[in-house]
């Protein structure tokens, strides 16, 4: 079970306060130049890169720009992030 499915499934409070931290991981990411963004060019912050399907806001805040399905499948590519 990777981490981002992991916090899927905690109960609704335990999320929100994941999510609090969560925000907080997101705010200091937003300082470092190698955004997702960069690395990715075409993602428009709230679609999977891949298939285009909504992203859960759980995976947006980890700076993730694939839903778990074409994540798991980009790293058996060996592709990282
Ligand atoms: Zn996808």
């Amino acid at each position: 079970m990777t981490t981002d499915e992991y916090l899927i499934e905690r109960s609704e409070e335990r999320q929100r306060q994941e999510l609090a931290a969560l925000l907080l991981a997101a705010r200091a990411r937003m300082e470092q130049p190698q955004a997702a963004e960069a690395r990715f060019a075409g993602f428009d912050g709230a679609h999977c890169f891949d298939c285009h399907d909504e992203l859960p806001r759980v995976r947006l805040l980890l700076g993730r720009v694939r839903c778990v399905r074409c994540q798991t499948r980009a790293e058996s590519r060996g592709e990282r992030a």
